[in-house]
């Protein structure tokens, strides 16, 4: 799909994945004139293949854009060409417990701009691959606390999913792994204080079984899932609170967990804090709150359990 001066997008076409040709002074290349999104196609026992809440990526790329000073296809047309990818590679989404069918809209400035400014074409793509669960709710993970690498500033793009976003995490990340860590926790860039996420995922804590997780004021990514798990365990009757979590809190709790399209939901095993010289470690398995959060989101998501929110979308 392609946008141009007058802020509106044309129908696309579908094609097989490839190569795409962009111009050396494309906006997306130069200056990460770009915001994406990620979300999932499950099938169901009964073979009927079901998406997860397109219409909460369609809002949440349309404010990207708008942070991003670029237009972005409707609502309509976002889930549409979700839908009509997700149709076309029906037969790659696996069976039901064997994993997902992940699904990427891109829109990027693909217009030339030498100097910053908004590019005066933009194309927005959506591929897709067949991805294997992430979950490991049996042992959880471990994850390492990084104090030096922040991955958003106040007031900077953290709360909406800009390409850009991403650069800032790579050694982070890429250095807890060579270490044996499965992910990194980000701390507050302001004060240092306050834990405010992974790499790519909602970070949420349990203690005397209240759940907590920070707010998505500006430098955390308002997750899909993070809202999802925030209303299933109101209904389950937990008590739930969005707020600043403290370092201190986060190494006190009972469970902590991680959530996002990727990781779904994920225990944590553990939290190492090196420069403190601390590892906490959580309680993970059966009977956790994490495991029946855990359950009723996968079972709402793969049709195990009746969507009564209408946030399955069913394709064709
Ligand atoms: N935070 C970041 C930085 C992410 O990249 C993601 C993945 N989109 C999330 C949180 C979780 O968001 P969601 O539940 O919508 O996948």
């Amino acid at each position: 799909m392609k946008c141009c001066d007058g802020g509106e997008f044309s129908q696309g076409n579908l094609n097989r994945y490839g190569n795409i040709e962009l111009s050396p002074s494309a906006g997306i290349l130069n200056y990460g004139q770009g915001v994406f999104e990620g979300l999932k196609a499950y099938r169901r026992e009964d073979e009927r293949v079901l998406l997860f809440r397109p219409e909460e990526n369609a809002k949440r790329l349309k404010k990207g854009a708008e942070r991003m000073c670029m237009p972005s296809p409707t609502i309509e047309q976002f889930v549409n060409a979700v839908k009509e990818t997700a149709i076309a590679n029906k037969r790659w989404v696996p069976p039901p417990g064997k994993g997902s069918m992940y699904i990427r809209p891109l829109l990027m400035g693909t217009g030339n701009v030498l100097g910053i400014g908004p590019a005066p074409e933009y194309t927005f793509i959506i591929y897709s691959s067949p991805v294997n669960s992430y979950h490991n709710h049996e042992g959880g993970l471990n994850l390492v606390v990084e104090d030096k690498l922040y991955r958003a500033v106040t007031s900077g793009t953290g709360g909406v999913k800009a390409v850009t976003n991403y650069a800032p995490i790579y050694k982070a990340k890429i250095d807890a792994k060579a270490k044996g860590y499965a992910d990194v926790v980000f701390l507050d860039a302001a004060t240092g204080n306050y834990i405010e996420e992974g790499s790519t995922s909602n970070i949420f804590i349990v203690k005397d079984n209240i759940i907590a997780t920070p707010p998505t004021n500006g430098t955390i990514l308002p997750g899909i899932t993070r809202k999802s798990i925030i209303e299933i365990a109101l209904d389950s009757g937990y008590q739930v609170t969005e707020r600043a979590v403290s370092l201190e809190e986060l190494l006190d709790a009972d469970e902590v967990f991680l959530t996002g399209t990727a990781v779904v939901l994920n225990p944590i095993a553990s939290v190492t804090v090196p420069y403190k010289g601390i590892r906490t470690e959580y309680r993970t398995g059966a009977e956790t709150v994490s495991q029946k959060l855990y359950e009723t989101l996968t079972g709402i998501q793969s049709g195990r359990i009746e969507d009564t929110k209408g946030w399955t979308v069913e394709i064709e």
